[in-house]
């Protein structure tokens, strides 16, 4: 039997090692980063992103692969709510979570009354079956694509996953909510297998995934430096340190070994999901983490020869005037080395989404017209923070940045986009806020 495995845009970790299960279990696999399937085929859909479901061409490719007689399960990140993917696509079934358990099942013998880990459609209603539990964290080999090394994220070719879940807390996003709290990781020897097979694929550069990379086998939420710091030499003793990256961490998650083994092993960047300089928003966000710690992470690394960069989330439905001005400032006084700006998303399920239902429509700056210094460009007030936020990054980033019109058109062009993507998330949210 032959199945395709999708991930639209980019072959996704979590689509690779679900064509590798498959793989393994002896079926013809085919992954794809575009949306193509033979006719009447399975079809394993995964999905990292809400405005997956709102885009044109999935929908149209999923009602006609049905129409064609075929399967699409639908999994990844989107299952968390799948009430909304079910309303949004015609697709056989929702994989539930982790599903590597639930697609292999589905493979064997389709849906049926054994099978767990899924929400379809039956006659009008929604069935969702019992949770399947999470699957080992020591899994094959992911299936790689000989395209892997045309492949950027963030300038790697793939993102390893060395543990899943986060201890943290934070109200936008999915990781704790998908993978949950406590830290599960693998062992060295099985990364390192998948490391070399990677290179030998052409993959030109890997980073480390799960979120926040210094997490690697930590219990009771230490940091378990000696892992850390062996996975990091591992991973450059088959790479190269060129080659790999460990970017996303915690400001709480450092230490100084940690630190000098991301600039031994490593490209020597960091990168911290800052997301505001305001104490207040840090708190409603749930971040755990206050100002003083972000700075203090941020001389930390500094000491250690290391740049740093920061993403920054505008727009988060209690952000004051006040609380953004302070992002702005220390973007000023920080001058970090990269700087990533957001427009708060609400990602279904999450409690950043419960607080946006709770949120009129014009109290939240995502929805409301902005009036001060942007107000000829049509800005909502969201849109206006993201793009001025931008400037200032490019004015207090090191080297020349130089705003000509086309630069400014375009950062106009782009923080637009994101506003209209923002609401339409919302929209859905709206639509779908009392399911069943
Ligand atoms: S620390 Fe990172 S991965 Fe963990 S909940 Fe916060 S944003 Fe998500």
């Amino acid at each position: 039997m032959h199945f395709t495995v999708i991930s639209p845009g980019m072959y996704t970790y979590g689509a690779m090692l679900i064509a590798g299960i498959l793989r393994d279990a002896g079926y013809k696999v085919t992954l794809h980063k575009d949306l193509r399937a033979v006719p009447n085929s399975t079809v394993f859909l995964s999905l990292y992103s809400t405005l997956h479901l709102l885009n044109p061409d999935i929908r149209s490719f999923v009602s006609n692969h049905i129409k064609n007689r075929g399967a699409c399960y639908v999994g990844g990140p989107v299952s968390a709510y799948p009430e909304i993917v079910l309303g949004e696509l015609d697709c056989t079934a929702v994989v539930l979570g982790e599903g590597e358990d639930t697609v292999l099942s589905l493979a064997h013998e389709g849906i049926t009354d054994r099978t767990t880990g899924i929400a379809f459609r039956e006659r009008g209603t929604i069935t969702k079956r019992t949770a399947t539990p999470p699957a080992s964290i020591e899994h094959p080999l992911p299936f790689i694509p000989p395209d892997i090394s045309s492949q950027s994220i963030r300038g790697a070719s793939a993102y390893i996953e060395t543990h899943r879940g986060c201890s943290g807390a934070c109200t936008f996003c999915q990781v704790p909510r998908f993978f949950g709290h406590s830290i599960r990781s693998r062992e060295i020897p099985a990364i390192i297998e998948e490391v070399k097979a990677f290179k030998k694929a052409g993959a030109q550069r890997l980073s480390v995934s799960g979120g926040t990379g210094s997490l690697y086998k930590t219990r009771s939420g230490e940091v378990n430096t000696t892992a850390f710091v062996e996975l990091l030499e591992a991973l450059a003793g088959v790479m190269g340190r060129q080659n790999v990256s460990s970017p996303d961490i915690r400001v709480d998650c450092i230490n100084d070994e940690v630190l000098d083994a991301i600039r031994k092993f490593t490209i020597g960047w960091v990168f911290f999901g800052i997301e505001s300089a305001s104490d207040a928003v840090l708190h409603q966000m749930g971040k755990g983490v206050t100002v003083r710690q972000m700075e203090s992470a941020i001389e930390q690394c500094r000491q250690h020869g290391l740049h740093v960069a920061g993403s920054f989330i505008v727009g988060y439905p209690t952000e004051t005037h006040d609380d953004y001005e302070q992002s702005k400032n220390f973007i000023a006084e920080k001058a970090l080395d990269d700087v990533f700006i957001s427009i708060a998303e609400p990602i279904p399920s999450t409690p950043l989404a419960t607080l946006v239902l709770r949120t009129p429509k014009d109290a939240n700056p995502v929805f409301t017209p902005h009036e001060g210094e942007y107000r000829t460009l049509g800005f909502t007030e969201a849109e206006a923070r993201c793009f001025d936020l931008t400037l200032q990054a490019d004015m207090y980033k090191p080297g020349l940045h130089v705003t000509t019109d086309q630069v400014f058109d375009a950062y106009v062009k782009a923080v637009k986009q994101q506003g209209a993507e923002i609401r339409q998330v919302t929209g859905l949210l709206f639509r779908y806020q009392n399911p069943g």
